[in-house]
């Protein structure tokens, strides 16, 4: 962007919670100097602008778009590669974006076992006709068509080419005005890299630290932390240590455990191996049975602990696709095999 004239952004919301969108509207009265610096041309939650409208823009004539998702279905799979096609720099915007986050974690199941649950084998649904939803409906009208939903939640940069990433869930709102005020001062890092600070949630926090020795981990709703020493040492898992900061150590200021949401740091390719490898070493035992049943009884859900914002955009990915109608076996796939 240069000189005085206003730039285009685009804001688009894949397989997310929308709590994204709610962290640019959390701006307040920022979200004024966002519309001085910036024509929106592409917001389907807040701006009537259509499909069509940016399919007939020219390439490359969107200066940003914030695309917060990850990619399950067809339809985002084409939005991320027409609003690729159509900006200049197109950011991973939030944790979905990014590494998959919540939605990801349904990469540990398959479609065919996500609709059993959503549309058969569930308490809050009535559907005695056993109705799912269908690529194409052929009406008298002419056939409808939903998008297809796909096997597997993709990140967005495994599915297009990303400028930028900015974690968290949702960024932190401060994050989200200097990686603004960087794009409009021009004053990006290299392209592939992740707005924020190469540093851990911990050097953020500011609870005491000793030496880290567990014996135990405990749940959250097992005990009540002294407000001051770290949480890890108290025995609560606190993915601080492996976290890439940008917070302010949110989380641990009111006593609650951080559980990882901004992500790794730079340099580290898979998240869940960084965070293990860090708690391995403060386990007090050498004896292997002892630490498998410190690990077994205090997170009794690795993938839930340890890949819960970054499984689909892990070096695993999703887990082994079930076999003979079976689901996918979830702890086979933190056993790594
Ligand atoms: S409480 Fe968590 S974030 Fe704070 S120092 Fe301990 S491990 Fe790090
Ligand atoms: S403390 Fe951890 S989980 Fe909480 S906001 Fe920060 S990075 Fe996210």
């Amino acid at each position: 962007m240069n000189g005085d004239k206003k730039g285009t952004l685009a804001l688009y919301w894949a397989a997310s919670c929308g709590g994204c969108e709610i962290a640019v509207l959390a701006l307040n009265e920022k979200i004024l100097d966002v519309a001085a610096l910036f024509d929106i041309v592409f917001w389907p939650v807040a701006v009537d602008a259509k499909v069509h409208d940016v399919e007939q823009m020219a390439d490359g004539s969107i200066d940003v778009c914030l695309f917060n998702g990850g990619i399950r279905t067809s339809e985002q799979e084409y939005m991320a590669q027409l609003l690729r096609r159509k900006s200049k720099v197109l950011v991973a915007f939030g944790s979905c974006a990014h590494e998959g986050c919540i939605p990801g974690l349904a990469n540990a199941s398959d479609r065919r076992h996500i609709f059993a649950t959503v549309y058969h084998n569930n308490p809050s649904t009535e559907n005695p006709d056993g109705i799912e939803p269908q690529h194409k409906t052929p009406m008298p009208e002419g056939d409808l068509h939903l998008p297809v939903f796909y096997d597997t939640l993709r990140t967005l940069g495994q599915t297009v080419a990303v400028d930028y990433y900015l974690p968290g869930c949702p960024p932190e709102v401060e994050r989200i005005w200097d990686a603004i005020t960087a794009i409009v001062g021009g004053q990006l890092p290299p392209a592939g890299s992740v707005l924020g600070v190469d540093t851990t949630v911990c050097q953020e926090c500011p609870r005491v630290r000793n030496e880290k020795k567990i014996k135990k981990f405990y749940r959250p709703w097992e005990i009540i932390p002294d407000d001051t020493t770290c949480l890890l040492e108290q025995g609560l898992l606190c993915c601080g240590i492996a976290t890439r900061a940008g917070c302010g150590a949110k989380c641990p200021r009111v006593n609650s455990s951080c559980i990882g949401c901004y992500g790794p740091n730079d340099g580290v390719h898979d998240y869940g191996a960084r965070l293990m490898t860090a708690l391995a070493s403060m386990i007090d035992s050498n004896d292997p049975e002892e630490i498998d049943s410190i690990i077994r009884q205090g997170i009794p859900d690795p993938i839930g602990s340890f890949y819960r914002f970054s499984l689909a955009g892990s070096q695993l990915r999703r887990s082994n696709r079930s076999t003979n109608g079976n689901p996918p076996d979830a702890r086979r796939l933190h056993d790594g095999h």
